[in-house]
């Protein structure tokens, strides 16, 4: 029995039935990792001490006899984003470099008391800023299904790790679609929840009003598993919302017949690559056969959506970064004679080029003069973005949908390389993902079917605010009516 492909259901069958031991199962994907990892370079640091110490704790309570928490034992990577007590969290920044943080992201800390094992911290594009993991200033990271193509971004390293059997479940960060785009080309599943779903405490912030933490996994019951453990309420995110958590698992089976799905004629326009095309429409016409309404429909402010990202990302990235100062923790660069120079000496050496770029344009687009034509005009376009969902969604519009269904990305994963001299292109990468962190409801990416290159393509699903379970219960049928083989 392979031990690094189970599902966390496969994998409690084999606990309960004392098959294998919990810790066996993390020295397992140790060792695929010590194989796999010099290739992929998933994973930025591993936390060997922590996970046996976790494991074995699972292993009393079964051997007690005690109940299994519901994620008990489960091998899980974690962003670098995020952060761990005592594992150094970089965000994949030369700043953060030997950074130990004095505490745990809430969603981790949600992860281990449901009995998660963390393996360790995967590698990411600096700061998140980025669509395919090149950004990261440590490496990139390859593609588990093409070493030569990225792996997407910027949560590059656990889209990977979970493609590979590096580890069951991961989390990542979705401000611009960083979770859904790399589930994409590594043909995983990956969902962002509504904004304020999942507490954002302990995520190293990038730009707080579109950041998101949420769960890779190779299954849709798998991310329902993770969504299920770290959605909720916390008292230390004032943004996470008090919105009671449903019983995800319990709605997942329902039938889909006779629901209504969007298609966004926006989404399927010029820059749409013809195999990514002719697959979506593969799975739209399943979604058909599963007995769901399908029409086409029109989000009209689509086209904005990238300018008002890139306008209002790096705003809050230019204000959220101004605390890599050299003074307060991580990295200060040594031997400057004044404090103007010691900035620029520690901003300069611990920052890489994007990370640079959207600090510049942020702060360009905040400034006296240009506050009203530019971050002003954005989030007025932000509005525009969030009434054309909710027109879609609302049942007093007519002819409301319950979903829309979309391509993850315009293309399949890119080779390494390939746009990392043209930011604009990398900006494109995200073009259908983007919109909904703008407007703050859930999507998710699953895999529908391979290009005739063996690479993965993701089909992309949006419902209404707080409206999760409907969007698994749709990713959860058409994962079952055969996903994978289009
Ligand atoms: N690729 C987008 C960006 O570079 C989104 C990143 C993200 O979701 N973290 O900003």
């Amino acid at each position: 029995m392979d031990l690094t492909t189970l599902t966390i259901a496969g994998l409690h069958a084999q606990l309960r039935a004392r098959a294998v031991t919990a810790r066996q199962v993390v020295e397992k994907h140790f060792e695929r990792i010590q194989e796999r990892n010099p290739k992929l370079k998933a994973y930025l640091t591993l936390s060997p001490e922590r996970a046996l110490a976790q494991a074995e704790a699972i292993d009393r309570r079964i051997q007690a006899g005690d109940p299994l928490p519901p994620l008990a034992g489960v091998p899980m990577a974690i962003k670098d984003v995020i952060v761990t007590r005592g594992v150094p969290s970089t965000a994949g920044s030369r700043i953060l470099e030997n950074y130990r943080p004095p505490y745990d992201a809430t969603a981790v800390t949600r992860l281990e008391q449901a009995g998660a094992v963390i393996l360790g911290k995967t590698n990411c594009d600096e700061f998140a800023m980025g669509s395919s993991t090149e950004n990261s200033a440590y490496f990139p990271t390859c593609n588990p299904h093409d070493l030569a193509r990225v792996p997407g971004g910027s949560s590059g390293g656990s889209a990977a790790a979970v493609a590979d059997g590096l580890a069951v479940a991961a989390l990542g960060s979705d401000t611009g679609g960083s979770i859904r785009q790399p589930a994409g080309f590594c043909g995983v599943a990956g969902l962002m929840g509504t904004y304020g779903r999942v507490s954002r405490y302990g995520l190293i912030a990038f730009a707080s009003s579109l950041d998101h933490i949420g769960p890779l996994a190779r299954t849709v019951r798998d991310v329902v598993a993770v969504l299920q453990v770290i959605a909720g309420r916390d008292p230390l995110d004032s943004t996470s919302a008090d919105v009671s958590v449903p019983d995800y698992l319990a709605a997942l089976d329902k039938p889909v017949k006779g629901l209504r799905l969007g298609v966004p004629k926006e989404y399927f326009g010029a820059g749409l690559d013809p195999e990514v095309r002719t697959k979506l429409e593969k799975g739209i016409e399943r979604f058909r056969k599963l007995g769901c309404e399908v029409r086409e429909l029109s989000l009209p402010h689509t086209d904005y959506a990238i300018a008002c990202y890139y306008i209002i990302a790096t705003a809050e990235a230019s204000s959220n970064l101004a605390r890599y100062d050299g003074v307060r923790y991580a990295f200060r660069a040594p031997g400057a004679a004044t404090l103007e120079g010691m900035y620029q000496a520690t901003r300069g050496r611990g920052f890489g080029a994007e990370v640079k770029r959207r600090i510049m344009l942020g702060t360009y687009a905040l400034s006296a003069g240009y506050y009203e034509a530019y971050y002003l005009k954005a989030q007025k376009v932000r509005t525009l973005l969030y009434q054309d969902f909710v027109r879609a969604f609302s049942p007093d519009s007519g002819e409301h949908v319950d979903a829309l269904v979309t391509p993850t990305s315009p293309t399949p994963a890119f080779k390494l390389g390939e746009k990392t001299a043209d930011p604009l292109q990398m900006y494109l990468a995200d073009i259908y993902t983007v919109t909904g962190d703008l407007v703050g409801v859930p999507g998710i990416s699953v895999p529908c079917g391979k290009s005739k290159a063996g690479l993965p393509i993701g089909l992309q699903l949006f419902t209404r605010h707080f409206d999760e379970a409907r969007l698994l219960q749709l990713a959860h049928a058409f994962e079952q009516s055969g996903g994978f083989t289009l």
